[in-house]
């Protein structure tokens, strides 16, 4: 699970990153409502504990931003005698609530609960043209052909099908896939993704993972608009004079 906590008494939100840690999580931390929100908009978290008291901009203006663009499940943290704090939470579009003092045990339940019911939502079955892929069975196959791939490359392969349409930074890519910055060598992400290009696309002909120079790869269905990008799709990869896929 990757949590980010968004809390400004230090004390506590360490307790709760070494804890959470400990259970195998991934934390981020923000100490205020701005470095949180913008941890929030700009990362995918699976949950996000945010504290209602914050300096800055308060959790409740952190949750409206976040609502506006996001549907990242969020466990606000109040006050025990802050009863309208609460309400006003659950209306502005938080999921869950903890009254503070409240034990790690209860808060690490109801991430893990908020964690699956998240999960549930997600459609099991992605479908891009003739490429099918199913999340729960981890298998893939496109014009019914079944495609055998490593965990890394199915895991590759779902964070850029869940977000089809959408430009993904080699960077993002990177923290999705392999839960870590690899800014330093994001040539392990044009690498795998070469290699999934080469078993997802390569021998049916349309291409459906394109780069976008200088700026990463989206998964979509183009038509018109496939002629322009191969040049830059040739850039990255590794046989010459490849030609444009029909
Ligand atoms: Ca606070």
């Amino acid at each position: 699970m990757k949590i980010l906590i968004v809390e400004d008494e230090l004390r506590t939100a360490d307790y709760l990153s070494k804890g959470l840690t400990e259970q195998g999580c991934t934390v981020d931390m923000a100490h205020n409502g701005i470095d949180g929100q913008h941890l929030a908009l700009t990362h995918d978290y699976d949950v996000i504990v945010l504290d209602v008291m914050l300096p800055g901009q308060d959790g409740f203006s952190v949750l409206r931003e976040l609502r506006a663009v996001k549907q990242t499940p969020v466990i606000m943290l109040t006050a025990r005698d802050r009863v309208e704090d609460r309400i006003k939470g659950l209306h502005e579009g938080a999921d869950d609530y903890l009254i503070k003092p409240f034990s790690f045990l209860e808060l690490l339940a109801r991430l893990q609960a908020l964690n699956r019911r998240g999960r549930k939502q997600e459609p099991m079955q992605l479908r891009i043209a003739d490429l099918q892929i199913d999340l729960l069975a981890r298998k893939a196959s496109r014009a019914g052909t079944r495609i055998d791939l490593t965990a890394k490359e199915f895991a590759l392969l779902a964070v850029l099908a869940r977000r089809q349409g959408e430009i993904l930074s080699k960077t993002a890519i990177a923290e999705l896939v392999w839960d870590m910055n690899f800014d330093s060598n994001t040539n392990v992400v044009e690498v795998a993704i070469k290699r999934l290009r080469d078993k997802i696309d390569l021998p049916f002909g349309t291409r459906l993972l394109h780069t976008i120079r200088g700026m990463g790869y989206v998964m979509e269905v183009r038509e018109e608009r496939e002629v322009r990008e191969v040049r830059d799709v040739r850039e990255v990869r590794d046989a010459p004079g490849e030609g444009p896929a029909t």
